[in-house]
C-alpha cells in the first residue's frame, strides 16, 4: 500500500494560479481572521464526506491531500510552507471529497469556512488569489479524475446519464468502466456489489447503486439545501446564463431568488469548451468555468439554486405564481423567469436511439472526447456549435469529418471560426453531405453519406457523430399558460398581439414580459434570440429590471 502521508512527494508547481504561496501581508490578515495551532503527522485537518470543513494554511510542515485515506491512498498534492488547502466546495459548503492529512510537523492557521467566505466577500486580493486558485485547482482535479468513483459499463444509459450529470455539474471523478477496467470489478467485490446493481457511485463512506441524480446530488452536497420558503420574490427556472444572470441582478439587488435547474447550472454554455466571443475575455473562457464563477457570485448574493429540479407545470394564484415540479413539490414566487433555453435537434435516422449517449452526441465536452480519443468522428451542422465541437474534437479524435448540406459554411458560421477550421489538418470540411445511415452492432462503427446534389452514397468510418442542427425551446411545461410563436418559443413585450395581450389590463407589456405579467422570457427561450452567450446574460440581467417594475407596480 502506498505511503498514506506521501512521504517523499514534491509539491506541484505553480499552474495557472493553483497554488500560490501567500506572501507575509496575506498572511497576517488571515491569522487575525482565525486561530494559529500546531499540528502533528497524522492528524486529519479534515475527511472526505464530511459535512463541510475549514480553512488551512500551512504556515510550517506540509500536508499531504489523499483520496481514500486509510485505505487506497491515493496521493493528490503535497502543500508545504504559506500555501492553502481547499477548493470550491469549501465555498459553497459541499462535502469535501478529499481528505488533508499532516505530513511534516508544523502550524497551521485555521480560519471557519463560514469566516473565510466573510473575508472573500470583503477583501478583493485575497479573493482573487482564493477564487483563481480554487477553479484551476478543480480544473486539475477534473482532469486527474480524482474525487467521486463511478463504476459502470460504458454501455449502460444510466452510466452515461451519470457521467454526464457529474460533468455538467463539475464535479471531478473517476469513471471505472466494468467492461476494461479490472479494478472496477475489485472495487464492487470491496463493496459487496454485483455487477447487476451498478452503475454505483462512490464518494467518501457513501456508496449509491443505480442513483438517480438527485440522490448523487444530495450525496455530493451539490445546490442549496433546504426548503424554499413559502413565497419568493422572484423565481428564475433554468440556469443557464440568462438564469445564472438573473439570478446575480436579482440577489444582489435584494430580491429573494430561488434558483431552479433541471440538471446543471451553466446550460448549453457549460457544455462549450471555448466561448471566445464573450466580451471580456480576450482569449476566451470555458464554458463550464463561465458557469462556475457565475453561481459562486449568485451563491455570494445569496440566491437559492437547486439542483437537480424539473419545472413540470405553472399555476397562477391570487398575484402569485406557483411552479410544480418533477418530484411533486412547489416553488412559489411574486414574479418568474424562464430562462430555460432550448435543446438540440435529432437528425431522422433509423437506430438512432441505440446509439444515443454510446456514439451520438449532442455536446461536446471533456465526457464526451474521452469516449472518441484516436478515433475518427464526424460532425453534422454549419453553425458556431458545430465550428467549435470541431475545433476541440480535432485535439483528441484522429480526424474530424465537419458536414453540411449547402456549400458555403460562410452562411452560417462566424468567419474568426472558419478561419481556425481552415488551420486545422485534422478536421475535413464535407459539403452538400448528408448522413443517411448509422453502421455498427453495439457501438457506432460508420455512417453512410449521400451527396446531397448528386445522391451518389459512401462509407465513412466513424466511432462518434455529434448533432449540431438547430434547437426547440424548453417549453411544454408552460403549454396553455403563456403565448408562444409557431415553433413554441415564447413571445414577450411588443411582439404580443391581439388576444395574448388580454391578461395586461393596460395592453402593455414590459419588455421581456410574456403574455401573463410578471412572467419573464429570458435567453434562447425567448422568440427570436440571437443564440449567444452574452445575449443570453443581457437579457437575464435586464429582466430584473422589469421584475423590480411589475413587483412595483402591483
Ligand atoms: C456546444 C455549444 C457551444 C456554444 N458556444 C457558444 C459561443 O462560443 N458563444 C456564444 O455566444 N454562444 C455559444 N453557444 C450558445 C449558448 O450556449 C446559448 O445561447 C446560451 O447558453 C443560452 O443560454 P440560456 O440561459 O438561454 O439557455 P441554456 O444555456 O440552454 O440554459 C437553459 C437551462 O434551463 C434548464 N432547463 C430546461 N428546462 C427546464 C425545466 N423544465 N426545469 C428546470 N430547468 C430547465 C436546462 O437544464 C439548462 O441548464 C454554444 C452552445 C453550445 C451547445
Amino acid at each position: 500500500m502506498p505511503d498514506p502521508l506521501g512521504a517523499g512527494f514534491e509539491e506541484p508547481v505553480d499552474r495557472n494560479g493553483a497554488f500560490p504561496r501567500l506572501d507575509d501581508a496575506v498572511r497576517a490578515r488571515l491569522r487575525a481572521a482565525g486561530k494559529v495551532r500546531e499540528v502533528e503527522p497524522g492528524e486529519v485537518l479534515f475527511r472526505e464526506g464530511d459535512s463541510g470543513y475549514d480553512f488551512f494554511l500551512v504556515e510550517s510542515g506540509a500536508v499531504t491531500i489523499v483520496q481514500g485515506y486509510g485505505h487506497e491512498n491515493r496521493i493528490i498534492a503535497v502543500h508545504g510552507p504559506h500555501r492553502f488547502l481547499g477548493e470550491t466546495n469549501l465555498l459553497t459548503g459541499s462535502p469535501p471529497y478529499l481528505s488533508a492529512v499532516v505530513r511534516d510537523a508544523g502550524e497551521v492557521i485555521q480560519v471557519s469556512a463560514e469566516r473565510l467566505r466573510k473575508l472573500v466577500a470583503d477583501d478583493e486580493e485575497l479573493s482573487n488569489i482564493i477564487l483563481r486558485a480554487y477553479l484551476a485547482r478543480r480544473e486539475i482535479l477534473i482532469d486527474l479524475g480524482a474525487g467521486v468513483k463511478l463504476v459502470g459499463s460504458r454501455y449502460s444509459q444510466c452510466t452515461r446519464r451519470l457521467r454526464e450529470f457529474l460533468a455538467r455539474n463539475r464535479m471531478p471523478f473517476q469513471w471505472m468502466d466494468l467492461e476494461d477496467d479490472e479494478e472496477a470489478e475489485a472495487l464492487l467485490r470491496a463493496v459487496g456489489i454485483s455487477a447487476a446493481d451498478t452503475p454505483v457511485v462512490i464518494s467518501g463512506d457513501g456508496v449509491l447503486r443505480n442513483p438517480s441524480n438527485a440522490e448523487v446530488a444530495r450525496l455530493l452536497g451539490l445546490g442549496s439545501r433546504g426548503a424554499a420558503p413559502p413565497m419568493c420574490d422572484l423565481v428564475i427556472v433554468g440556469a443557464g446564463p440568462a438564469g445564472l444572470a438573473a439570478a446575480v441582478y436579482g440577489a444582489s439587488e435584494g430580491l429573494d431568488t430561488q434558483v431552479i435547474d433541471k440538471v446543471a447550472f451553466g446550460g448549453q454554455a457549460s457544455t462549450s469548451a471555448r466561448i471566445e466571443n464573450y466580451l471580456g475575455f480576450p482569449t476566451g473562457i470555458s464554458g463550464s468555468e463561465l458557469a462556475e464563477r457565475a453561481t459562486l457570485q449568485a451563491r455570494r448574493f445569496g440566491a437559492r439554486m437547486v439542483v437537480p429540479a424539473q419545472a413540470v407545470g405553472l399555476a397562477a394564484d391570487d398575484g402569485h405564481y406557483t411552479v410544480e415540479l418533477s418530484d411533486g413539490s412547489v416553488v412559489n414566487g411574486r414574479a418568474l423567469i424562464v430562462a430555460t433555453g432550448a435543446q438540440y435537434r435529432k437528425l431522422d435516422l433509423a437506430g438512432l436511439e441505440r446509439f444515443e449517449g454510446v456514439g451520438v452526441y449532442y455536446a461536446a465536452t471533456q465526457a464526451e472526447a474521452q469516449m472518441c480519443v484516436g478515433d475518427p468522428v464526424v460532425i453534422v451542422g454549419g453553425g458556431n456549435s458545430a465550428g467549435q465541437a470541431a475545433m476541440f474534437l480535432s485535439r483528441h479524435a484522429a480526424g474530424c469529418g465537419l458536414m453540411i448540406r449547402g456549400g458555403d459554411l460562410a452562411k452560417s458560421m462566424s468567419r474568426y471560426l472558419i478561419d481556425e477550421l481552415e488551420n486545422r489538418p485534422q478536421v475535413e470540411l464535407m459539403t452538400y453531405t448528408e448522413i443517411v445511415e448509422l453502421k455498427g452492432e453495439t457501438l457506432l462503427e460508420a455512417v453512410v453519406v449521400a451527396d446531397a446534389r448528386t445522391g451518389e452514397r459512401r462509407e465513412l468510418e466513424a466511432r462518434a457523430l455529434f448533432v449540431f442542427i438547430g434547437a426547440d425551446p424548453h417549453t411544454d411545461w408552460l403549454r396553455g399558460h403563456v403565448a408562444m410563436d409557431d415553433h413554441c418559443f415564447l413571445v414577450a413585450g411588443r411582439d404580443l398581439q391581439g388576444e395574448d395581450l388580454a391578461a395586461h389590463d393596460d395592453r402593455r407589456p414590459l419588455f421581456l414580459e410574456t403574455s401573463r405579467p410578471g412572467i419573464f422570457a429570458v435567453g434562447d427561450v425567448h422568440s427570436g434570440s440571437v443564440k449567444r452567450v452574452a445575449s443570453a446574460v443581457g437579457e437575464g440581467s435586464m429582466a430584473v429590471r422589469l421584475v423590480h417594475q411589475r413587483l412595483a407596480s402591483g
